[in-house]
């Protein structure tokens, strides 16, 4: 990480300077709302949002990216709480109102959504990707075989592959077989500099204490044991890449 970014990152996140960026890893210091979507985070870009480093690593990587004809284009990226619980409520509505039970219809939204204030979306170091140069899909872009060999987005998927951990980026959730939790998404990358410190202080949240009072469609479901495995599978079973 540049030092000059770090110093100014660390400041807009109301961290306490540290001459030692190693001493943030270890500690607790994001705020609680910064860390579920409610906190007010100067973010940066044209037509997205990112913090600033994540920002301003994003640009040098499109524009590397550029040099191969391939124009990266983050579709989405912070989102607050607010925007995820219109999300999951509107989702969960739907499927309840077709008759699916509420414990199966929390399950099925979860393949791909999280629960508001459980998103990496929150902190504004992750974002969903695009190339905007490919002829376009039609429908939803943010499917796994626009990815795969002959998909609109295989050449990007190739370039971030070789390219993306240099930059910062790093993909969450893979394709490895084994690994619970999200659904393979070729598309979301993590700024891992800063996505590494908002996961080491998230792991500490209360998140049942936190969600019960917020109303959420489905609340009465949304238990303690459903939470635990939600954060053991979804949150924490990601790119090993992200947790060293
Ligand atoms: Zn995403």
């Amino acid at each position: 990480m540049k030092r000059r970014h770090f110093i100014k990152s660390a400041s807009l996140l109301g961290l306490a300077f540290s001459a030692f960026p190693n001493n943030l890893l270890a500690s607790n210091r994001i705020s609680c709302e910064l860390l579920i979507g409610k906190g007010a985070p100067a973010l940066y870009g044209n037509g997205y949002k990112l913090l600033l480093e994540a920002h301003e690593a994003f640009l040098e990587m499109k524009a590397e990216a550029l040099k191969e004809g391939i124009n990266i284009k983050a579709v989405s990226s912070y989102r607050d709480f607010e925007h995820q619980k219109r999300i999951w409520n509107r989702k969960y509505n739907l499927f309840t109102s077709q008759g699916m039970p509420e414990t199966e219809a929390i399950n099925a939204i979860i393949e791909y959504s999280t629960i508001p204030g459980t998103s990496r979306h929150h902190w504004g170091t992750d974002l969903d990707i695009i190339d905007a140069n490919a002829v376009q899909p039609k429908g939803d872009v943010l499917l796994a075989e626009h990815f795969e060999v002959q998909g609109a987005f295989h050449k990007l998927k190739q370039w971030m592959d070789a390219n993306a951990n240099r930059f910062g980026f790093f993909l969450v959730y893979t394709n490895n077989p084994s690994r619970k939790g999200f659904k393979y998404e070729p598309w979301h990358y993590s700024y891992k500099p800063l996505s590494k410190q908002y996961l080491e202080s998230y792991k500490n949240l209360d998140l049942f204490e936190i969600l019960k009072n917020e109303h959420l469609a489905g609340n009465d479901f949304l238990t303690p044991e459903l939470i635990a495995t939600y954060k053991r599978e979804h949150l924490l079973d990601i790119n090993p890449e992200l947790l060293r």
